[in-house]
């Protein structure tokens, strides 16, 4: 009699499972293969143990990679469990800042930046025997450049042994991308299809949501609404609803408690009894502990309705979805052209990707999805294909790896699909303005100290400016602080929000005030030398969890800087005021995002764009508008308006001599050396 859970016989039911001999001799017999086949097929999961027990551990370890953080570690964890060992032994995880494996482990998943760092330390990977590069239709920046990388440097059997005692196996899988291209990109390799079986999917449309409703609370109300119809007229059944982003899905969440709770729970649908909805919220900085429960199957009678964003659309299947509620919005991070930046905007999704969510419900039986918008919006409001990242994303960093990889001409790399060549010259423009590059294009000895950084490079500038000033210990908490999301609790409640906020104002002013920055060096450094800093976060309304999270990453930052500081690393002075050091180090990095008042409260960015931006309410300089002139800025959000964010002033002579950097620079020079 089985007494606990057996995870292999489940993974037995999976379509995979049939194929699991001729997938292992594809593996051997090639060196790059790609490996199609639907979500919740078994590929995440299953094929690195298949590869595993093969014996494809002797000579390197497996590593897998992910384009979200929380896909590599939920999976990890699974597989773990699945193999029956300590996370972090022989499966563990690597994701940005959270390093969760050993000398033991050999199968590691990780995100495909953590792996492009990887091949910037060894660039023909020694340790490992296979590299599975997974959920390649979803196009990451990151996973574009590794296969461009790959392909590259172990492109023909003699290739895939260069450097190495053993060769290399390349596994590329992909949910629902043109395969041909993929495998005409890889050297004409061979094609895995998995076998899957897909029951059909109803899809309608709402009458509601039109091309003109795309205000958040609007959709959010319809979608709360079609989710308690669905759940109050259709069969027995989970429910899978896809929003765009926490704040999104928290008050979705709280709208649907409160609504279902005047709902009567008693009621038959068909003669099938569904007594009550257990609703659940899914994103990416959830806590892991709470992310566990959405793959558990309710207590019966129960409904399950995960309201996610659209890591459920491939990334992570939940079991037993029978319905799908669409809103047609995701988040996405998209350059700007008229900010001269990458913002995180919310627009509608891909017919593509509408197809995609939909199928989440036909993964058991037949499904049901309800589209919230209507037909009007499908054929106006959304694109027949997500466009790649790479094709609409700042690719500074990536362009400096490349180049400290030695790829000079980055214009004539093997790109699956190429980005506009303007958008290379951005970055090639933006790393001469830093100092990575010099005119001719050749990373300089600071772009090779930059690269070291998992940070927005603009922030690296700033904290090897303080470290060459022997001042890296103000920067590096405040770039630990810009690391991680939600810091300050924001309660909503109106009450609780204005004690929040005099909280917050109160830890700005003991930074002095005027400046969000050094708020956050205070915060960080207050809470770190007190007793109880859980106690001293619930005090001041700030979530323990992010400083938690703060503090690893500044020692990790530390970590890195102690490396490179044995190294000859620059020696600078500052004979201005100490007061004033934060900020003259911030001008460093953030001279690209300058802005001066220009009339009343309205602020006009300096590189060029001449933008004009406003203070967004979470700053706590938003009130002290009218007392300043020079502003630096760390990001941007654009609703109906463009506002700028954590931000404080500095003075026009700290950056006069940076400034004319922003417009000298001649593309054209940098055109022509790129492609050298
Ligand atoms: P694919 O990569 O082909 O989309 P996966 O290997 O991710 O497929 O998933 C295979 C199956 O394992 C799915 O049915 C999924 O529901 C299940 N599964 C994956 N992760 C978990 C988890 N953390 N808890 C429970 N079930 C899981
Ligand atoms: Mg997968």
């Amino acid at each position: 009699k089985l007494t606990r859970w057996d995870s292999k016989d489940e993974s037995k039911r999976l379509p995979i499972y049939q194929t699991k001999a001729s997938l292992i001799q594809a593996v051997k017999d090639s060196t790059f293969l790609v490996v199609i086949g639907e979500t919740g097929s078994g590929k995440t999961t299953q094929l690195p143990q298949y590869l595993f027990q093969a014996g494809f551990c002797k000579d390197g370890k497996i590593g897998i990679t992910q384009p979200r953080r929380v896909a590599a570690i939920t999976v990890a964890q699974r597989v773990a469990e699945e193999m029956q060992c300590t996370l972090g032994r022989q499966v563990g995880y690597q994701v940005r800042f959270d390093d969760c494996t050993s000398q033991g482990t050999v199968v590691k998943y990780m995100t495909d930046g953590c792996l492009l760092r990887e091949i910037l330390a060894d660039p023909v990977l020694s340790q490992y025997s296979v590299i599975v590069l997974d959920e390649v239709h979803e196009r990451s920046l990151n996973t574009d450049i590794v296969l461009g990388l790959l392909k590259k440097n172990f492109s023909n059997p003699a290739q895939a042994t260069k450097g190495r005692s053993f060769p290399l196996k390349v596994v590329v899988m992909s949910a629902t991308m043109e395969t041909e291209k993929l495998s005409a990109f890889l050297d004409n390799c061979c094609i895995f299809s998995i076998p899957g079986k897909m029951f059909p999917v109803t899809c309608t449309f709402g009458s509601a949501i039109g091309p003109k409703d795309t205000e958040s609370t609007t959709y959010v109300k319809e979608i709360v609404k079609t989710t308690l119809d669905v759940h109050t007229s259709e069969m027995a059944g989970d429910i899978l609803v896809f929003l765009t982003g926490q704040s999104e899905i928290e008050s979705a969440c709280d709208l649907l408690f409160k609504k279902a709770e005047s709902v009567d729970y008693r009621y038959d649908v068909h003669d099938q009894t569904v007594e009550g909805l257990l609703i659940l919220p899914f994103y990416g900085s959830m806590p892991t502990d709470q992310q566990r429960q959405i793959f558990q199957p309710p207590p019966a009678g129960i409904r399950k309705c995960v309201v996610a964003t659209n890591i459920a659309a491939t990334s992570l299947t939940i079991n037993g979805i029978k319905y799908i509620i669409d809103s047609g919005f995701v988040k996405q991070l998209n350059h700007n052209s008229r900010v001269g930046m990458d913002i995180l905007e919310v627009v509608p999704i891909s017919k593509n990707e509408a197809q995609q969510r939909a199928g989440r419900a036909g993964r058991t039986s037949a499904g049901k999805c309800f589209r919230i918008y209507n037909k009007e919006f499908w054929e106006h409001c959304m694109p027949e294909y997500t466009v790649p990242e790479i094709q609409r994303t700042r690719l500074t960093a990536v362009v400096l790896t490349l180049k400290c990889l030695g790829v000079h001409d980055v214009i004539r790399f093997p790109y699956l699909d190429c980005p506009e060549e303007r958008f290379i010259l951005e970055a090639l423009k933006q790393l001469y303005q830093f100092d990575a590059i010099d005119r001719r294009g050749r990373v300089t000895r600071l772009g090779e100290l930059m690269v070291e950084f998992p940070l927005y490079p603009g922030l690296t500038r700033a904290v090897l400016k303080a470290t060459s000033l022997g001042c890296q210990d103000l920067l590096l908490p405040v770039a630990a602080m810009l690391s991680v999301e939600n810091i300050f609790i924001r309660p909503g409640d109106p009450d609780k929000q204005k004690e929040a906020d005099e909280k917050h104002r109160a830890l700005s002013t003991k930074s002095g005030g005027m400046n969000d920055f050094a708020t956050l060096l205070t915060v960080f450094q207050s809470c770190k030398s007190s007793d109880r800093p859980s106690a001293w976060c619930k005090d001041n309304w700030v979530h323990w969890r992010a400083l938690k999270l703060a503090f690893s990453v500044e020692t990790q930052l530390r970590e890195i800087l102690l490396r490179l500081q044995r190294k000859d690393f620059p020696i600078e002075t500052f004979d201005g005021n100490k007061s004033e050091l934060l900020r003259w180090c911030l001008c460093a990095g953030y001279f690209t995002n300058v802005a001066r008042r220009s009339v009343g409260k309205v602020f006009c960015t300096m590189d060029g764009n001449g933008c004009i931006v406003n203070i967004h309410p979470s700053s706590l300089l938003s009130e002290q508008k009218a007392e300043l002139d020079w502003i630096i800025f760390h990001d941007v959000i654009v609703t109906s308006r463009v506002y700028i964010r954590t931000l404080c002033p500095i003075h026009y002579e700290w950056v006069k001599d940076l400034l004319p950097k922003l417009h000298e620079v001649n593309v054209y020079e940098l055109s022509s050396v790129a492609r050298e």
